[in-house]
């Protein structure tokens, strides 16, 4: 059965449905919030060829016309020569202002049909159709959308909330196990973040979780879900308390930039051995019980997550090496790194005084 969170912001409010076959029934859940029975969906290939005919049967059913436009797959879509071609297709396809716009696909879909949707006809409304683990509990939440440039991922973007967010539990079933332990790294972070309940859940329903029990996934989806929405409704544009979600982020993306941001590391496990990191930073700075940290690695490790600097693929930078990566994350500010720490599972906190010799010491521990 499907359960719903919703997002608090005003009149920008909306609903995030979670459960099985919510593509197969999406014309149900679209038709309210459409002027004009019509709509077009922006997707990637891959998930073209697996979820797009049941959304067009849907909308079908529910007599609703659709244009479809497939992108390539792969982080590099999110891109300016992706965003104009998407921009000038939306334009093509006669979309109007009220019309929706729908991001069927991962993360990269979401952030890059957002963004179009933000701009073309100075905005139009759009919904999120997220088919990742990592997309429907993260990154359609929230608002975030935008495209990578050279300088660096996610620099040129806007906020754009969506109308109203499907993640259908059914899309998982098609997703490669990689890609679903790396958004299943996002799901442990909430625990950490500030629900040590949910952690303590997550220790018991991992392999629930892994093999597909429907039940155990949507409980997770709405509680990771329910989780970024009240932070976010709390500080929308991160002027502060959104921080906390960057658990383990700027560690991580050191390591994704060392590995080249490809595919022999991706986003989530660099999240993973980021968190692990930061657990093992607060406990050498005598903020956080070892056991903690302990149980953090085991968990990541029984999932079949990486946890350990020494689990990322290929030569590292040294410690040295590493830090100056973590400084070109665009949290930065006023040359200070941000870090997120934890006096305990579900207890993260942020700080930006961090004593630069046991950050030293942490990275240059390598086995
Ligand atoms: P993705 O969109 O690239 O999807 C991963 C791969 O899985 C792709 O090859 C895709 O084609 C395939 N796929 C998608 N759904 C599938 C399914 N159901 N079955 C089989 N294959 C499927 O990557 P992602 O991990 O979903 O998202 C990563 C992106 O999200 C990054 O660009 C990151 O910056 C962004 N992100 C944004 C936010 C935010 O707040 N906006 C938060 C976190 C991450
Ligand atoms: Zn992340």
């Amino acid at each position: 059965d499907v359960k719903t969170v919703q997002v608090a912001l005003g009149e920008r409010s909306y609903e995030i449905k979670v459960g099985p076959k919510l593509i197969a029934n999406a014309g149900q859940y679209l038709k309210p919030l459409l002027r004009r029975a019509r709509v077009v969906i922006v997707t990637d290939e891959n998930v073209a060829a697996l979820h797009l005919p049941a959304l067009e049967k849907s909308l079908d059913e529910a007599g609703i016309h659709h244009d479809a436009i497939g992108m390539p797959p792969g982080e590099g879509t999110k891109c300016f020569a992706e965003l104009q071609r998407l921009s000038e297709w939306l334009l093509e396809t006669g979309v109007e202002r009220g019309d929706l716009v729908i991001a069927l696909g991962g993360g990269v879909i979401g952030d890059l049909t957002g963004f179009a949707a933000s701009i073309v006809r100075r905005g139009v409304d759009f919904a999120q159709i997220p088919t990742t683990l990592l997309s429907q509990v993260d990154s359609s939440v929230g608002g975030k959308t935008g495209i990578n440039t050279p300088q660096g991922k996610n620099l040129v973007g806007a906020f754009y909330q969506p109308r109203i967010v499907l993640a259908d539990t059914s899309a998982l079933e098609t997703l490669p196990k990689r890609e679903l332990l790396a958004g299943y790294a996002e799901v442990v972070k909430y625990g950490l973040i500030n629900d040590r309940t949910f952690f303590d859940w997550l220790e018991v329903n991992l392999d629930r979780i892994v093999s597909g029990d429907v039940a155990a996934r949507t409980y997770a989806i709405v509680k990771s879900c329910e989780s970024k929405a009240a932070i976010v409704a709390a500080d929308e544009r991160e002027s502060n308390v959104r921080a906390l979600l960057n658990l383990g982020h700027t560690f991580g993306h050191a390591l994704e930039a060392a590995t080249g941001f490809s595919n022999r590391f991706v986003h989530g496990e660099g999240v993973a051995v980021g968190m692990a990191l930061a657990f093992d930073l607060s406990v050498r700075l005598g903020l956080c019980p070892g056991q903690d940290a302990v149980r953090v690695r085991r968990h990541l490790e029984r999932a079949g997550l990486p946890c350990r600097l020494a689990d990322v693929p290929g030569e590292l930078p040294n410690a040295k090496g590493l830090i100056e990566l973590m400084g070109q994350d665009k949290k930065v500010v006023d040359g200070k790194l941000t870090f997120i720490l934890a006096r305990g599972i579900g207890e993260a906190f942020i700080t930006r005084n961090v004593d630069a010799a046991a950050l030293r010491a942490l990275l240059e521990e390598r086995e």
